[in-house]
């Protein structure tokens, strides 16, 4: 595996909650960020049907434009009773002509949910796969998960995406009500962050 001996990273993202989570991942290794929005890059469209493939679409296009290393988080949640939706589509679930509507996107799935009589506990996974790859084309992929049950109404405002509604497995907060330092230490991009660390970080 190939080790990041760089002191710079492009965060490949522009979706502010997981710039944040990342940025402070990633400061401990004394690499200094940049995203994607700072260097006024595009967004990619992410076309394939998998986590690993959008983050791969998502990593490359930032190392190739930038010429330094970039990271890319792909992720979502996977709902049991939905077999596996929204999943990879998560973000699209949310979208509107003015934009993502979390609110919106949490209410559909919690619908769905009620109209197939799914039986509690409503068990769902918040999955997370990072790219990191480098300007020459290779790249090192990393797979997180968290599991836990899908609750309704939405409970707290911390957090970001489908928080609101996660109760991750053995906890009494959602995601939504959790410090932000106790949900990175058991994250999904947690679970991602700590293989990478291990695969590309050591040492550092
Ligand atoms: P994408 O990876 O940019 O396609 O978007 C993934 C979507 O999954 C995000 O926009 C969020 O709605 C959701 N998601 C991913 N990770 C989290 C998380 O940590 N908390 C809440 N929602 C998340």
């Amino acid at each position: 595996m190939r080790k990041f001996d760089g002191q710079k990273l492009v965060l490949a993202s522009h979706n502010k909650g997981k710039l944040r989570e990342i940025a402070l991942l990633v400061e401990p290794f004394g690499i200094e960020v940049v995203s994607a929005g700072d260097l006024n890059l595009e967004e990619p469209e992410e076309t394939e049907s998998t986590f690993a493939g959008n983050a791969r679409i998502k990593a490359h296009f930032a190392a190739t434009a930038s010429g330094l290393p970039a990271l890319s988080d792909d992720s979502g949640i996977m709902v049991d009773a939905l077999d596996g939706a929204p999943g990879v589509f998560t973000a699209d679930w949310a979208e509107t002509p003015n934009g993502r509507d979390f609110p919106m996107a949490m209410e559909k799935v919690w619908t769905l949910l009620e109209e197939r009589g799914a039986p509690e506990p409503r068990t769902a996974r918040f999955c997370c796969t990072l790219c990191l790859a480098w300007p020459d084309g290779h790249d090192e992929i990393f797979e997180g998960t968290v599991s836990g049950r899908l609750v309704w109404p939405m409970r707290g405002d911390l957090g970001f995406g489908f928080d609101p509604i996660f109760l991750p497995d053995g906890k009494s907060e959602t995601f939504g009500e959790m410090d932000p330092a106790k949900k990175h230490a058991m994250s999904h991009r947690a679970d991602a962050f700590t293989k990478l660390v291990s695969g590309c970080f050591d040492g550092r």
